[in-house]
């Protein structure tokens, strides 16, 4: 089986597809026709491999921990998406979606963002190639996460709030969709993760790939050889994971686990386990998993970290979960923490909590001496800071 890219109309198995009101089709069937010609262009990977490397900072190191190895009695490396500009991963998405709406032609770009990573990173790059940039936040999001609201605004965005429903992400991903309807001839949507209809899943994998392809001949300056044994990474849509996963996706010798926002437990009413709790169902634009009650209503998620707090998972990794290729572990907030704090402690890299459920793993499961663990960091922990000093 191909669980690379997605089928013309943009299934992964049974998900994907693109499930939009009649008024946005136009708007995503310019991106379907458009998106794999321009990215494949020379113009186009000229400028985003040099932003990716003189303004990103890539490629991330690809660093052995020694003393992490050493406790868990295996090899780890891990892939430090800690190190790009703006702290996370997010970044090589939000670049590649902004030079791509540059060369469509679009100069205003929307997004919406829940725990405001997502929007930090859009305004940054709308900042950097001179785009307007307007972010969808929700009312009781907006007043959680002051720092990245100022941050957003200082970068020159405008930060407009969700007033309906549970006035969070779901609220401003509505207001969002509402803003493109409006303006799709000069409004691109910069989706933060592998979700929304297609090619938003295949176009996010694509632009976040660039992590999987730096670890193949990272691991072979290193040990000899491109693959490792595992691959592991946290989901909450799925971004980092399909990044990390990308290139290895089709290789049987690598071993694919993705770690998710357990919450409270899985059976506490207070998780974000989507594998483990979601049925089929439609979600912002796609068919996958998702958390819903017996009649389709979107059940609220909770995580301790606000990146993983999302009541689906993208496609790309439904099918994965349904093939069996790759491992899902359900992580626990107090497990995370753990975690975080251990990585501290040994290797002196505050994680950001997202990461740390990705680390708790190595706890779950028992690997062998001479095995190698790739273990993508998809961001630091400065954004966690208040968290990790009420709960440690
Ligand atoms: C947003 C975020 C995540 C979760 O998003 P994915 O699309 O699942 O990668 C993970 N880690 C960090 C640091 C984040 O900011």
């Amino acid at each position: 089986m191909n669980y690379k890219n997605p089928d013309e109309n943009g299934y992964y198995g049974e998900f994907g597809g693109a499930f939009v009101p009649e008024m946005l089709y136009p708007n995503v069937e310019e991106l379907q026709n458009n998106y794999l010609n321009i990215i494949a262009s020379s113009e186009f990977q000229e400028e985003f491999q040099d932003l990716l490397k003189n303004y990103v900072g890539r490629a991330t190191p690809l660093y052995f921990a020694k003393n992490l190895s050493e406790k868990y009695q295996t090899q780890i490396y891990l892939k430090r998406e800690d190190l790009n500009h703006t702290g996370a991963h997010k970044i090589n998405n939000a670049l590649g979606q902004a030079l791509l709406a540059k060369k469509l032609g679009k100069h205003r770009i929307i997004a919406e963002t829940g725990a405001g990573q997502h929007g930090v990173a859009t305004a940054t790059a709308c900042a950097l190639l001179g785009l307007e940039c307007i972010v969808y936040m929700g009312e009781v999001d907006i007043a959680r996460q002051a720092p990245n609201v100022a941050r957003m605004k200082m970068l020159g965005a405008t930060v407009i709030p969700a007033t309906s429903g549970s006035k969070t992400l779901k609220d401003a991903v509505n207001e969002a969709l509402r803003d493109w309807i409006n303006n799709s001839t000069t409004t691109h949507y910069i989706i933060g993760s592998v979700v929304g209809p297609h090619p938003f899943p295949d176009l996010v994998a694509r632009f976040q790939s660039v992590i999987s392809e730096e670890i193949k001949w990272q691991l072979k300056e290193k040990i000899g050889r491109e693959n490792p044994d595992y691959v592991m990474a946290c989901v909450g849509g799925g971004s980092n994971a399909a990044g990390t996963f990308y290139h290895f996706v089709n290789e049987e010798d690598v071993k694919l686990i993705a770690a998710e926002a357990g919450g409270f437990g899985v059976d506490s009413g207070k998780s974000a386990a989507t594998t483990f709790l979601g049925t089929l169902g439609v979600l912002h634009g796609s068919k996958s998993l998702v958390m819903q009650t017996e009649d389709g209503q979107v059940i609220e998620p909770h995580s301790i970290s606000a990146g993983l707090d999302y009541p689906g998972i993208g496609p790309f990794h439904a099918n994965l979960f349904k093939e069996k290729r790759a491992e899902f572990f359900s992580i626990n907030d107090d497990e995370a923490l753990k975690s975080a704090m251990e990585l501290t402690k040994l290797e002196g890299i505050i994680p950001a909590l997202e990461s740390a459920h990705a680390l708790a793993v190595l706890e779950k499961k028992k690997f062998k001496k001479d095995d190698v663990v790739v273990i993508c960091l998809s961001g630091r922990g400065d954004k966690d800071m208040e968290t990790y000093l009420k709960n440690l």
